[in-house]
């Protein structure tokens, strides 16, 4: 038996002695290593998570009441939060700020509060704030051009057109407001037919020719002959999206093959063939392949005033609130609704 055991001076026995401690300290070594490195990156992640979280109504009425942090920090991060569309944590912001500002600030913070209650779709809300403000300083026209827009997106037109008239009154211009807010009273009007309002927009586009896309929009889906009948020719650029959406059989061939513009966007689409090449890529494109190809065109929406795009139309830019400054840009695509659209436009 005693051939199966080691001796303890036997120099085998050191040497595994030897061995077990290596393998010990290594196996601690290598263990201590990946505790310290899980530990870090736990570190790390409640550091960082600090960051991710948005601060809690109660913290941030215990941070501003304590005052430790300026209130122009607090502009800028109510600020911040507006632009990344976190419009609840800035009202948040905004309300705390208003209980310990002095009057002085008062009227800045409710602004700033009424602007990102409208952003949010606070709308009734956002007016109670402007009105506030106006009833103590009623010449302030950033708050009456916000309330203009309030009643506007309320649908409640009257009352929009009464904020014009202080705006007037401090030179500030009206007329394109003037305008729109009429029309958009004509065309929510219950009391008058859909043919009375086309009658009624050929004579106000007779009268100041502004918001032609609005008006040949409803023209063309009302009452095409009619549009027909009253289209200003030197406009058709900017409502070429109206124009190539008319339905075949409500084309005037008579006006079409009188105006250049005309003939090529209609000889591009494939409806008429008076045209041999055209000055606009997208149509001179269209006009080549001649229906060879499943093409077609793309509209594009840009603000001419802030050059944000949309892939719609507007009348009022929803980024810089200007009016009628929208600009048609043209694009080409596959068409993929070509031979449904063919039936269904077809006259058989
Ligand atoms: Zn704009």
């Amino acid at each position: 038996m005693s051939a199966f055991y080691l001796e303890f001076r036997d120099p085998l026995f050191s040497i595994i002695i030897f061995f077990v401690l290596l393998f010990v300290i290594s196996f601690f070594s290598y263990w201590w290593g990946r505790y310290k490195k899980r530990e870090d990156h736990r570190h790390l992640d409640r550091f960082l998570s600090q960051f991710r979280s948005l601060p809690s109504k109660s913290e941030l009425q215990t941070l501003i009441s304590k005052g430790e942090i300026s209130e122009k920090s607090w502009l800028l991060l109510a600020r911040a939060y507006f632009k990344n569309g976190d419009y609840e944590k800035s009202i948040e912001i905004y309300n705390e700020l208003l209980r310990i500002v002095d009057e002085s600030h008062r009227r800045d913070i409710l602004f700033l509060l009424g602007k990102t209650y409208f952003r949010a779709g606070f709308l009734q809300r956002a007016k109670e704030l402007f009105l506030e403000i106006l009833k103590y300083n009623p010449r302030t026209p950033q708050a009456l051009n916000y309330l203009l827009l309030v009643y506007e997106y309320m649908r409640d037109y009257k009352s929009a057109l009464e904020v014009l008239e202080p705006l007037d009154e401090m030179q500030k211009e009206v007329e394109r407001d003037s305008i729109y807010l009429h029309l958009l009273a004509l065309l929510s009007d219950s009391s008058k037919s859909e043919q009375e309002k086309a009658r009624l927009l050929v004579l106000i586009y007779k009268k100041d020719a502004k918001f032609a896309h609005m008006i040949y929009e409803y023209l063309f889906r009302v009452d095409p002959r009619l549009a027909w009948e009253n289209l200003d020719t030197s406009i058709c650029e900017r409502i070429v999206d109206i124009l190539w959406s008319v339905e075949k059989k409500d084309l005037d061939l008579d006006i079409i093959s009188q105006n250049g513009y005309l003939r090529e966007l209609y000889t591009a689409q494939g409806c008429v063939s008076l045209a041999k090449s055209s000055t606009t890529f997208e149509f001179d494109v269209l006009i080549a392949l001649q229906g060879r190809a499943n093409a077609t065109l793309t509209f594009e929406y840009i603000c001419e005033s802030c050059k944000q795009s949309y892939p719609f139309a507007f009348n009022r830019c929803t980024h810089c609130h200007s009016l009628d400054s929208m600009q048609v840009t043209l694009g080409l695509t596959k068409h993929y609704y070509r031979n449904f659209c063919e039936e269904n436009n077809s006259f058989q």
